[in-house]
């Protein structure tokens, strides 16, 4: 029963995956605050500066010790416990510790201050560094400086993996390394303030089956641990304290969400065919090995996007070649007939990992993202084709490159794929000659010579998040402009059309593997324009497959035809949605 005193609290945010949760807020405190400036103390003040500092110092130290316990006590991994170590040493560094002091007491400032002075100073050194391992302990020191920071401020750093009871967070944010940690049965759901319906903690959530909503500003101020939420990750509501006849409500809403996703495994073992038998093809996409059963289940035909790069976050070192293979064998052997679709490491923007914490761009999303990164870390890109390839060995793969924005970019990587595939040979080591490459179409510019594209590959996807993300001028992961995130907008469907016309003229396969793959008013449009191949999370497969088996390839086509030259996303939805079949209707 929630307290009847507690204020209700209606919250409209984005929901980004579905399902109703009613649970326990449990509020992930993260603030880092901004270091006050404090100058002039006098001598008392300069010794308790360096008390308070000398202190802060000894509470990350214990901290750091409590954490490698539990982790030795958890038979973690030697590398986990090896950052650990690593962290230790820093706080022993005497450069760090003895500079900060002399600074707090040569200029009489207060230990926030100096702390970050001395950060600041060390940080222009490590940055200029080409090493990407060296540039990893630049990393190491400003995550020790981060907690030290924290225990002076007084504020906690804490993590998903801290919950000791299932709850519903609450944060500022959600990285997609958080996501990849979250274990389903503790998080019943996040909720954040920033964010946007893309953003890969929303993607993961999805893959994940977490429902969750983002965009919803000042959550972290609205709620607090211990409050009693309902969380409608479809429709994006929240109410914090909701009273007894709305949590009934509630409940009756879950179970019908319950029993909807239930009857949809009637078409589990149907084939995915239009009414006029066009088949297309419904694949999965990944992001972490758990998600294979979920997918397999919904009858996943293949995978149709594996993002490689979250086998790269929530660590300090990079996944050898033998590491990769085992990862990518395990999934090729599940899927075993169909395909799965590699894509090579696309880091960047929101998704950090292992050796990118050093690199500082002010617009990370036009930056050094996806192919980009890996055509300026060769090793890095040339270790993971020779993982694919070999991987290539034991099954179906086929491999695509992220974020190709022309021709010559597409050929490079495609010589450093000759390269590896050369000494591979040299050491007699097998892989599928016959691999298929692809290139992923979501940047504006590839899409708008799709047909140069097209003569390079074996297959082209459209990374549809992207694509829009760059044509309509529009930050995925930024709350405030989600509203104009609109796939119904007519340069969104042109610049798709423009990109399927070109593959079925040159005879490639088309698919899409951006999120608008998976709604069903969005996959009516796709399969229109000609593409033959969906992918999506686990539990939009059913969805879509009833979506495909309810139509007539010929009728879509000819809709389709007339709504590139309709002027508004408004237009486009309200034509569409009188041409969706009846049993849609209610989903729009
Ligand atoms: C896309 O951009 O549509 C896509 C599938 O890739 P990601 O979401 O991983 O950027
Ligand atoms: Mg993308």
């Amino acid at each position: 029963m929630v307290d009847p005193k507690k204020q209700v609290v209606l919250m409209k945010g984005i929901g980004v995956s579905s399902g109703i949760v009613i649970g326990k807020a449990y509020l992930l405190e993260r603030g880092m605050p901004e270091p006050a400036h404090f100058c002039y103390l006098d001598t008392a003040e300069v010794d308790r500066e360096v008390e308070r500092f000398r202190a802060a110092v000894k509470e990350s130290r214990d901290q750091m010790l409590r954490i490698k316990a539990k982790m030795e006590e958890d038979k973690r991994g030697k590398e986990h416990i090896r950052i650990i170590d690593a962290h230790l040493m820093i706080l022993k560094d005497n450069m760090l510790i003895n500079d900060t002091v002399k600074l707090i007491k040569g200029e009489r400032v207060n230990a926030e201050w100096a702390l970050t002075k001395v950060l600041e100073d060390l940080m222009e050194y490590f940055v200029k560094m080409d090493d990407p391992y060296i540039k990893e302990r630049g990393s190491d020191i400003e995550h020790i400086v981060n907690r030290v920071m924290l225990n002076l401020s007084g504020s906690k750093h804490e993590s998903v993996t801290d919950l000791k009871t299932p709850a519903i967070i609450v944060a500022h944010d959600v990285t997609p390394a958080d996501t990849a940690q979250m274990d389903k049965n503790m998080v019943l759901s996040f909720l954040t303030d920033v964010g946007g319906r893309t953003s890969h903690s929303a993607i993961t959530a999805r893959s994940l089956e977490i429902p969750a909503v983002v965009g919803l500003e000042d959550i972290t101020r609205r709620a607090e641990t211990g409050d009693t939420i309902i969380v409608d990750g479809a429709t994006g509501t929240v109410i914090i304290n909701p009273s007894d006849s709305v949590i009934d409500v509630y409940r009756k809403r879950r179970e019908k969400f319950e029993s909807y996703a239930t009857a949809l495994f009637h078409y589990k073992d149907m084939p995915c065919e239009t009414g006029d038998g066009k088949r297309i093809k419904l694949m999965g996409n990944m992001e972490l090995a758990e998600e294979l059963d979920s997918l397999l289940e919904h009858g996943a035909e293949g995978i149709g996007l594996y993002r490689t790069e979250f086998l790269y976050m929530n660590r300090k070192d990079l996944p050898s070649e033998s590491e990769q293979i085992k990862a990518y064998k395990h999934i090729v052997k599940r899927m075993a007939p169909n395909p799965v679709i590699i894509r090579t490491l696309d880091v960047g923007a929101d998704k950090v990992a292992a050796g990118m914490d050093g690199i500082k761009e002010s617009n990370p999303a036009m930056g050094l993202r996806a192919i980009r990164f890996c055509l300026k870390n060769t090793a890095i890109f040339k270790t993971q084709i020779r993982a694919i390839l070999r991987a290539s060995a034991f099954g179906r793969i086929k491999m695509m490159f992220p974020m190709i924005s022309g021709v010559e970019e597409l050929r490079q990587a495609k010589s450093v794929l000759d390269e590896a595939k050369a000494e591979l040979k040299a050491e007699a080591l097998a892989y599928d000659e016959k691999m298929e490459i692809g290139a992923m179409i979501e940047v504006p510019s590839a899409a708008i010579i799709a047909d140069l594209i097209v003569r390079e590959v074996d297959f082209v996807s459209i990374g549809t998040n992207d694509l829009m993300q760059y044509s309509l001028a529009i930050d995925r992961v930024n709350e405030h402009v989600a509203y104009l995130y609109e796939p119904f907008h007519p340069a969104v469907l042109r610049v798709i059309k423009i990109v399927a016309d070109a593959a079925n003229k040159a005879g490639v396969s088309v698919g899409v593997c951006g999120e608008m793959a998976g709604e069903p008013a969005y996959a009516f449009i796709l399969v229109g324009f000609g593409v033959d191949q969906l992918s999506m999370n686990a539990t939009s497969i059913l969805r879509v497959k009833r979506l495909i088996r309810s139509i007539n390839f010929a009728d879509a086509k000819k809709i389709c035809k007339t709504i590139t030259s309709l002027a508004t996303a408004t237009d486009v939805e309200g034509y569409i949605s009188a041409k969706m079949p009846d049993l849609y209707k209610e989903e729009f």
